[in-house]
């Protein structure tokens, strides 16, 4: 859509040493040519690295952000971070709810709202992650699972500048497995419908909606190219340059 730049996101996850960072650089690198004028693109390293990425983007345009927060802005949270840690390490998003943390930490919908609304706080972008498990698509129960995920996990104050929203289905994540075109089609229309109800026609068509779970340069085109998908959040293939910029053109 014109008045939506696709955005690609990478998530590194628990991935990426010092050394990782001449992948990084490269990506940063090639963002210097024309995919700029066409693409976004925000890499999340893993905390430790956030520094060091925040500061070899230097203007290049590459946002760097963290894979989650804390919803707090200090306090006694032994190993946790906060959205203003974040904004003054130098990044400029977040990624809130992903199914990992949601999985492997217990948290809710609650939880990644107020995440979501400590990083908006902090003056960060919220990618807030929403999806179904496997078992809940087979008993056909991914429309609502989504529609609930998505009225509890966004803020009242989200905004298309401050808000993206990714749909990972938690079955696609990591597995080579990816929903057919048509129901990544259902899935992305039914959450701008979502979007429409709660804010209106006109700021839900500004709303960046990603899909996410096994992105790869090849099938990157079909997936970027169904109606309301704004951009993907790419995992396991945004730790090689190559890959990454591969999707990113892709969606040029
Ligand atoms: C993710 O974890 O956000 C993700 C989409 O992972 P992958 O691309 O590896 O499936």
């Amino acid at each position: 859509s014109p008045e939506r730049k696709p955005l690609i996101a990478g998530n590194w996850k628990m991935n990426g040493l010092g050394a990782s960072a001449p992948e990084f650089v490269r990506v940063v690198g090639a963002y210097m040519g024309p995919l700029r004028n066409s693409v976004d693109l925000m890499v999340f390293p893993p905390a430790t690295l956030l520094t060091s990425f925040a500061t070899s983007t230097r203007g290049a345009g590459v946002l760097v952000g963290a894979q989650d927060c804390h919803a707090e802005p200090f306090g006694p949270y032994t190993g946790d971070i906060s959205a203003e840690m974040i904004a003054d390490a130098g990044g400029k998003a977040v990624i809130v709810g992903h199914s990992e943390r949601r999985a492997c930490h217990g948290e809710t919908d609650a939880q990644a709202r107020a995440k979501a609304e400590a990083a908006l706080h902090a003056g960060l972008i919220a990618v807030i992650c929403i999806g179904e498990t496997e078992a809940e698509r087979k008993a056909g129960q991914a429309l609502e699972i989504v529609r609930s995920q998505l009225e509890g996990s966004l803020p009242d104050a989200a905004t298309p500048k401050t808000v993206v929203v990714a749909y990972e289905p938690v079955w696609a994540i990591g597995t080579g497995l990816t929903p057919t075109i048509d129901e990544v089609a259902e899935i992305h229309g039914f959450i701008r419908g979502e979007l429409a109800r709660r804010f209106g026609d006109e700021k839900a068509a500004a709303f960046r909606i990603l899909y996410g779970g096994s992105v790869k340069p090849g099938n990157a085109a079909e997936l970027l190219h169904v109606a309301d998908v704004d951009g993907a959040l790419v995992g396991g293939a945004s730790l090689k340059a190559d890959d990454f910029l591969a999707i990113a053109n892709a969606a040029a």
